[in-house]
């Protein structure tokens, strides 16, 4: 059932997950379209997500924005720096400025980063985990990995895993996604895009995500004007995605873009997305037992041990 709207307010529009926005030209969403979508979301009943461009918008679509419950997604770049208090989510772009994170300490941040990136310089989170209210990590190339980056993958799991376990010994709740939440979840809590959210971007089309817009326009889902079009949306539905449906990495992403990327099908996902979700997936249990070795933590939770990193290779057992 769809939930949320995210409605971009610019063609520049931060991106705060896998594909990148190369897009510079400014393109703003003209209020008429930014009002008729608020409108949509109202009477749909749907929590509205405002996705910002890196300068400040004028005081009529600010106005706008104000007249509806909403969340604010701002990457760390955005010269309007009053957006910085009022965010709920700060998207960061890269590593270097994640110290600024420290300023607002009880909000949501997403580090975009490539694989090797992270391998450089994960031992930076530890102090950025102990600092920041919860902290998604998107690994920008995961289509990429290979075995020996399965390996280090696992390795830095695991020292992230025992940074956390010392915070939690500490008395702090820290929350990365990667960890930390498969331990809290019990059914799967995927992006859902196509599913339980959509886009509007900036032209008054809706799209499955932002990224389907991104790569091409006339990808469209339907309009403000005459609503939602989304063919075979049955796709975009765990049901309808036939691995998927046999997994239990609750925390996956299970990115429809990525998929239709890597293998053509929305509702097929690549072997690659499955091995590092499972590495996350068997870290978070990892995690949780350790955890528990201090005392009770979320005695209802269970986390299977299993042999396989790909629930493909088990589909003779479904
Ligand atoms: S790990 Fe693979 S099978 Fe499981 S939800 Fe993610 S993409 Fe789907």
């Amino acid at each position: 059932m769809l939930q949320y709207l995210i409605i971009l307010l610019d063609d520049t529009s931060t991106s705060y997950c896998h594909y990148e926005n190369p897009k510079k030209d400014a393109g703003l969403i003209p209020l008429n379209i930014l009002k008729a979508g608020i409108r949509f979301g109202m009477v749909e009943n749907l929590m509205i997500q405002f996705v910002y461009p890196d300068y400040e918008l004028p005081g009529e679509y600010k106005e706008a924005i104000e007249s509806i419950d909403h969340s604010k997604i701002v990457s760390s770049l955005c010269n309007d720096k009053s957006l910085a208090d009022e965010a709920d989510v700060i998207v960061f772009h890269d590593w270097s400025g994640i110290s600024y994170a420290m300023t607002f300490p009880d909000k949501s941040y997403v580090l975009r980063t490539t694989k090797a990136k992270l391998f450089e310089r994960y031992l930076f989170l530890k102090e950025f985990l102990s600092k920041v209210a919860r902290l998604n990590i998107v690994i920008t190339d995961i289509e990429t990995f290979d075995d020996g980056d399965y390996e280090q993958y696992k390795l830095i799991l695991h020292t992230l895993s025992e940074n956390i376990e010392k915070m939690y010994v500490d008395g702090l709740a820290p929350q990365l996604n990667l960890l930390t939440d498969r331990i809290m979840l019990k059914e799967m809590n995927n992006c859902g895009a196509g599913d339980t959210n959509i886009t509007l971007a900036p032209n008054g089309k809706f799209y499955i995500c932002h990224a389907f817009y991104i790569e091409n326009e006339d990808d469209c889902i339907g309009d403000v004007k005459r609503g939602l079009d989304i063919k075979n949306k049955q796709l975009y539905k765990l049901k309808y995605s036939p691995i998927c449906s046999h997994c239990d990495a609750y925390q996956c992403k299970r990115c429809v873009w990525l998929n239709r990327k890597t293998t053509l099908e929305v509702n097929t996902p690549s072997h690659e997305q499955c091995v590092v979700a499972h590495l996350e997936r068997n870290s978070s249990c990892e995690l949780l037992k350790s955890i528990r070795k201090h005392g009770k933590f979320l005695p209802e939770t269970e986390i299977q041990e299993i042999d396989y990193l790909d629930p493909f290779d088990k589909r003779k057992e479904w």
